[in-house]
């Protein structure tokens, strides 16, 4: 497709207290979209969108300071609390897309290849209203491509719609999708998933993530579980089959036991009180019952979150 009218781009990136990177990313991201303004890929009023994630650190004071000193296209929400990458990244897609033609996310650290912007924009400006970059796991750690590995295989095991395997959220969007992702508001959103439910034409493209080069991972273990449980509670009501197939299996199991006990004891008359065919019995159902209990609770604890009226993030300060 000719595209006579430029491209107006929007960098989102989400961010947790990244005082160290910020700087550093922001020339990088600046400097890549002069760049590509000169070459004519881009408008002029493209701009950069932070959406800074309830950080404590000072964060939010050397965004101010950035667009002051060195880049006026720069623009800034600032969330209440610490939601979570996810629910920024979705404040971001909801906040800019009315903005823009269409936006690419990338992350605060930079470990995602800017260089690939370009090659983004072509697949735009060639229909795609989606395009997704895919790691290929060669400087990743050993610990993240088995735990990615085998959460995507599982995922994908369960899940309602085909979900991308080591597609971080690095990735375009053109307006219309950004649109669509807006209405799709959840406490608990799992942009990957949902993502890969829509049906927009889409485009992969391989990538190799860089190292993180200041300050550490905001991904912490609890983070990590939370976003898989949000991503599997998401994408599939599979786990409460399996609960309560597994339920069904035990009683039956339970039943026909009981039946054998019955006919030992009122016809072979030979029951031995045993202390192990009681208590044995006792925590397997126990331990059981607990993990599908479980189980259940994620469920609704999604539906609590979903049925209060809270909204889905608040904004205490804006950047323009
Ligand atoms: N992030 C966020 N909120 C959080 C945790 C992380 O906005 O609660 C951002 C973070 O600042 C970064 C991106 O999400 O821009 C990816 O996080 P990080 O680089 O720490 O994760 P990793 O690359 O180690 O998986
Ligand atoms: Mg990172």
């Amino acid at each position: 497709m000719l595209m006579l009218i430029m491209i107006k781009l929007a960098v989102l990136i989400p961010g947790y207290n990244e005082e160290d990177s910020v700087n550093f990313t922001l020339n990088a991201i600046s400097k890549k979209l002069n760049e590509m303004i000169k070459k004519k890929m881009i408008s002029r009023n493209s701009f950069i969108a932070f959406i800074d994630d309830g950080s404590s650190d000072k964060t939010w004071e050397v965004i101010n300071k950035f667009k002051k000193n060195k880049y006026n296209n720069l623009k800034a929400l600032k969330l209440s609390k610490n939601y979570g990458h996810q629910i920024a990244l979705f404040a971001g897609i909801k906040e800019f897309y009315s903005q823009c033609d269409c936006s690419i996310s990338v992350d605060a650290d930079l470990q995602h290849d800017i260089g690939l912007f370009d090659k983004f924009i072509e697949f735009f400006k060639d229909d795609f209203e989606m395009v997704l970059a895919i790691s290929d796991q060669k400087t990743e750690s050993f610990f993240k491509i088995i735990t990615a590995n085998l959460f995507y295989k599982m995922l994908n095991f369960i899940s309602f719609s085909k979900i991308e395997p080591n597609h971080a959220d690095f990735r375009l969007l053109s307006k219309k999708s950004m649109e669509e992702i807006s209405k799709h508001e959840s406490k608990s959103i799992f942009l990957r998933g949902l993502i890969s439910s829509l049906n927009f034409k889409k485009k992969i493209i391989k990538y190799s993530v860089k190292e993180r080069k200041f300050g550490k991972s905001k991904y912490t273990i609890f983070k990590m579980i939370r976003l898989a449980l949000d991503g599997i509670t998401s994408q599939s009501t599979y786990p409460l089959r399996i609960s309560s197939i597994t339920g069904f299996i035990i009683l039956l199991f339970c039943f026909i036991s009981s039946i054998a006990v019955f006919y030992d004891y009122f016809v072979n008359q030979n029951t031995v009180p045993g202390w192990a065919s009681t208590i044995i019995p006792i925590y397997f159902l126990g331990g059981v019952q607990i993990f599908l209990l479980g189980i259940i609770g994620e469920y609704i604890a999604k539906i609590y979150k979903e049925v209060k009226k809270n909204p889905t993030y608040s904004i205490t300060d804006k950047i323009r």
